[in-house]
């Protein structure tokens, strides 16, 4: 942990190799072709990274936090006569309903509980019941517990009744095996923070090109214009329509390359899977229990159940961080849950480190 002061175990920010933060120490001009063809470059990698079949797909980068880019997408995404269905088993679900809400756009939501994936059968009968539906949204790793929803099926379903898919795959793309042709996927959401390993700032859809060309003027905002930013993009190679992000840029295109040093997103969903049963044997061994069922988790992040009504998750907090872990608190509504993430810089022996200090701690019980 040279230069660290603790490592992160969170669903992002996460922690980045000293590699990726140290191309931040240089400055870079927002207007020069050298930044831009950066900009392309990391637009074009995205883009293989998404797909084989990379030619109907086309890539946008967004500035701001991943929530930006799921509103710029569902602002710009659906028309004046769109209706959105959500898909909903997590707080991010929720968030992208409340997205529409607020812009104005007709929105019905199919919703399960938090430890179940998202119900196939319940958005078949809704596609049956109202045909005024034009596109669908769901959520890949719901990262409030960490459960994977089955996207496949689901863009099956709708695909079968001509609806256009919009998927937040923030806390999966690059960390789990994606292929977004295959998968029938038309808007896939996610940002520089999460499985590509780089540093908060900007998000990024990865687009059916021909479903994007027909965004042209429907944003809600200026801003958020998801059509507009990617027009700028492709006319004056990757420029951005206002200030971008450049160190946060530079670092992400080094994060990409490390991913492929790495072996690719299959490799790098190895060490992600590994690293999650070694996390989940060790904690069992400490009682503590998964809230998600196995045949259900991702490799991303595992929800635990509290160990005792006593358990005490500030101390546990801060025991663990003292120690150089930071873990994250839960998100369940219903249940008292807490989370460790293993994604980012993550290596197995933090956390065979983390689960020794964890089995000798007995303050917090
Ligand atoms: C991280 C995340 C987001 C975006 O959150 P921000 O805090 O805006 O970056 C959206 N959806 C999912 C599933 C996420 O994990």
């Amino acid at each position: 942990m040279d230069n660290q002061h603790y490592l992160l175990l969170t669903p992002g920010p996460l922690t980045t190799t000293q590699t990726v933060k140290e191309v931040m120490l240089k400055d870079w001009c927002t207007w020069d072709t050298d930044y831009n063809d950066l900009v392309q470059n990391v637009r074009n990698k995205l883009v293989h990274l998404a797909t084989q079949n990379n030619g109907n797909y086309t890539s946008v980068l967004m500035q701001g936090s991943g929530t930006f880019t799921v509103e710029a997408t569902i602002g710009s995404v659906l028309g004046p006569n769109g209706k959105l269905l959500v898909c909903i088993n997590g707080a991010y679900g929720n968030r992208i309903a409340q997205i529409a809400d607020i812009i104005g756009i007709p929105t019905v939501v199919c919703k399960v509980e938090e430890n179940k994936p998202i119900s196939i059968e319940k958005v078949e009968e809704l596609l049956q019941t109202d045909p005024d539906i034009t596109h669908i949204a769901a959520v890949h790793c719901e990262t409030t517990t960490g459960i994977l929803n089955p996207i496949q099926k689901l863009t099956q379903v709708a695909k079968k009744y001509g609806k256009i898919t919009i998927i937040d795959a923030m806390s999966s793309f690059g960390g789990i095996e994606i292929d977004v042709a295959d998968w029938q996927i038309d808007f896939l959401i996610s940002s520089a923070n999460k499985c590509i390993q780089g540093v908060p700032g900007f998000g990024f859809v990865i687009a059916k090109q021909s479903e994007l060309e027909k965004c042209k003027g429907q944003a809600h905002s200026l801003s958020l214009d998801l059509f507009d930013q990617w027009e700028t993009m492709e006319k004056q190679n990757g420029k951005w329509r206002f200030t971008s992000p450049t160190h946060v840029v530079r670092a992400f295109y080094q994060a990409l390359l490390e991913l492929e040093e790495e072996g690719g997103v299959g490799a790098r969903q190895q060490r992600y899977t590994t690293n999650q049963q070694l996390l989940v044997r060790g904690m069992k061994e400490s009682g503590f229990i998964p809230f998600i069922e196995e045949k259900y988790q991702s490799p991303i992040i595992t929800s635990f159940c509290f160990p005792t009504k006593e358990f005490n998750f500030p101390l546990f907090y801060d025991y663990l961080k003292k120690q150089g872990f930071v873990i994250y608190p839960g998100k369940v509504s219903q249940t008292d849950t807490f989370r460790i993430g293993n994604i980012g810089d993550v290596h197995t022996e933090d956390i065979k480190k983390l689960t020794a200090i964890i089995s000798k701690g007995v303050i917090y019980q």
